[in-house]
């Protein structure tokens, strides 16, 4: 191969620069020319495609969000306007395509993959929730300013006796809401793994009241209730003012971390080693600290995400 490109998709997420970044400077270093596709999938079916240099990533490491763009484009499940974009890219002459998003953006690279267009997928989403890697390029940073939040919360509920709610990112998954509840020492876990028993929340509220907690706080994953209404229904249950707050988009933004950073860097890096290799249809993941590829197909289709239970464990004893 010769030329390559490399876009971003779905929600943007912290480290998706840094990981552009590996793709340009791992791809120039074998003397491969690299490709930037503007918007994600959109652009690619728009043809805006620019050649990337060296100092075309000059200091974005640092930067959250995506300089070259994201989009959510529904179209793209159109075989016809996937065939475009395979068109697009034959106009350029590149080879094969690195596309960083989460297991949306996966899918869209799954079924180019299957029209006879080689892929590489890199797990770019603050969720964790994509198959076949132990921390997505996002995720800890995300996982950072949600702990930054709950720390603030925490303050403020301690002072006024107050049970919080917190809203966390993650869809599906709830990584991101159990690992901030660890570190940011919160009382209740709520994600999509336990699920929801208002009953069993409400009694562990009032187990807590009756031990003399001064404060609650409460982490649910998002997409799983109205918090707001959860919010009425403790209060008026327990008799104690109890507040809402959905973290948001903050989430997405910030620096990220040395750890995004490096996890981003060398996902890059080596999506470029597997192209290199003659690789195609593969996603990368860093599985127990090592680079580990696996069929992006079969990564969709049968691979399922661990549930972290020896994490729920440690949660439930130091609560
Ligand atoms: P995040 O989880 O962070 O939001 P994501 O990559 O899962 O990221 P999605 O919006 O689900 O975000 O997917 C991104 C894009 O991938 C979609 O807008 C669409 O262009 C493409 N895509 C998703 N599903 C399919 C599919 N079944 N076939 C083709 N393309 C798809």
């Amino acid at each position: 191969i010769k030329k390559i490109g490399v876009l971003t998709s779905g929600g943007d997420a912290p480290g998706m620069n840094a990981a552009i970044r590996g793709v340009v400077r791992a791809g120039l270093s074998e003397g491969l020319e690299v490709y930037g596709v503007y918007d994600g999938y959109q652009g690619l079916h728009q043809n805006r495609i620019q050649k990337l240099d060296r100092s075309s990533v000059s200091d974005v490491i640092n930067r959250g969000g995506t300089f070259l763009g994201s989009a959510r484009f529904p179209e793209f499940r159109d075989e016809k306007v996937r065939a475009q974009a395979i068109e697009n890219l034959k106009i350029h002459g590149i080879d094969a395509l690195v596309v960083i998003g989460g297991d949306g953006s996966y899918m869209g690279a799954k079924k180019l993959t299957e029209m006879g267009y080689p892929c590489i997928g890199l797990p770019g989403t603050i969720d964790n929730d994509v198959a076949g890697t132990d921390y997505t390029i996002g995720f800890m940073t995300a996982l950072n300013t949600v702990i930054d939040a709950i720390d603030r919360l925490r303050d403020t509920s301690s002072s006024h006796q107050r049970i919080s709610i917190v809203e966390v990112m993650g869809r599906h998954c709830g990584d991101l809401t159990l690992m901030a509840s660890i570190a940011g020492g919160c009382e209740y876990i709520i994600t999509p793994e336990t699920g929801l028993h208002k009953e069993q929340l409400l009694a562990k509220i009032k187990e807590g009241i009756y031990k003399g907690k001064k404060h609650a706080i409460v982490a649910i994953t998002e997409l799983m209730t109205d918090v707001n209404q959860l919010a009425k229904y403790i209060e008026t249950e327990t008799g104690r003012e109890t507040r809402a707050t959905v973290l948001g988009h903050i989430q997405r933004g910030g620096q990220p971390t040395a750890f995004d950073r490096i996890l981003a860097s060398r996902m890059g890096a080596y999506a470029v080693d597997l192209l290199m290799q003659g690789e195609g249809g593969r996603c990368v993941g860093v599985q127990n600290e090592k680079m580990v590829h696996h069929d992006i197909i079969d990564a969709i289709e049968n691979m399922k995400r661990p549930v972290r239970t020896d994490l729920y464990k440690v949660a439930d004893k130091l609560f």
